[in-house]
């Protein structure tokens, strides 16, 4: 039998940690034993109650303010966290937004800052870890993408390509440094109860939930499971792939 999935003595940074699946990632590897980096934007009470969580059971844990779509503030993150635990050995670059619109009503403005926001963030936390994991022959990074990267959907062309991106990404820099012993992987999960759906019309929900086979919204905790597993030394001939958390819905 395998040993347990522990996190103990793993460093583990979560951008958009604050709330939503991040939020459920942080508290999973807490609880796993992994001292924990819990990045925000703007929540900062969000960020606290998860950090004083932590501490409540006994974790580790610290929250740190950064817009990760800014590389020098990413460098920053990366850096507090090295310096406030002494390593990094696990990356989850979760933050993300969506600006739905049919493309010929998006502006601009909302293409940017939704690529800007959920992909150049990825390059440039995994830029400023990978320096460090390097040094160390060490390190996890997992990509929060979405099925809307598999599959498309319409009004979310700028989602879609950032998270599609992301996966790509995900795949390159997996060859790039697997002979490091630095595995890369991507989560897709599909419809997750956070308030991140807040935004979509209900009836585009209700339409939405009809593809998927398992019938139901997934809860934030279930993406934590899956990034808890990847996180592990029991994934360590894991690297460059795509797990689907979605109920069925894209199944590539
Ligand atoms: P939430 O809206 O619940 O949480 C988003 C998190 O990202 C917050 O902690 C927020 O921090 C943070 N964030 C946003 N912008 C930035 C930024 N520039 N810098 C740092 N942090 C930032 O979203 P979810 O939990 O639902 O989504 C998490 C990830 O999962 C996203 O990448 C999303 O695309 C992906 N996903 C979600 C699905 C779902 O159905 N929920 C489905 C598929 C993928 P703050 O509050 O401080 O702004």
């Amino acid at each position: 039998m395998a040993e347990s999935m522990t996190l103990e003595n793993k460093v583990a940074l979560i951008t958009g940690g604050s709330r939503g699946i991040g939020r459920a990632i942080a508290l999973e590897f807490a609880a796993r034993g992994a001292s924990v980096v819990v990045n925000y934007h703007t929540a900062s009470q969000a960020a606290d109650e998860v950090v004083q969580k932590i501490k409540d059971t006994h974790g580790k844990a610290s929250a740190y303010q950064a817009d990760v779509s800014d590389l020098k503030q990413a460098e920053g993150l990366v850096k507090f966290t090295v310096d406030t635990f002494g390593d990094l050995q696990i990356l989850i670059n979760n933050a993300g937004i969506t600006r739905d619109q049919l493309i010929m009503l998006m502006p601009e403005s909302d293409w940017d800052a939704v690529i800007t926001t959920n992909l150049k963030s990825t390059f440039n936390c995994s830029k400023a870890a990978v320096k460090h994991m390097i040094r160390k022959r060490y390190g996890r990074i997992i990509n929060i993408a979405s099925v809307a990267g598999q599959m498309g959907n319409p009004g979310q062309t700028n989602y879609s390509a950032s998270k599609g991106g992301q996966i790509a990404f995900t795949k390159s820099l997996a060859r790039e440094v697997a002979g490091r012993k630095i595995t890369v992987n991507a989560i897709a999960p599909g419809f997750i109860d956070t308030e991140i759906l807040d935004a979509m019309q209900p009836e585009t929900l209700e339409a939405a939930l009809k593809l998927v086979p398992l019938a139901r919204k997934g809860k934030p905790e279930e993406v934590a499971y899956a990034a808890a597993f990847l996180a592990s030394d029991q994934a360590a001939f894991i690297t460059g792939q795509v797990l689907g958390v979605d109920g069925g819905m894209a199944m590539m």
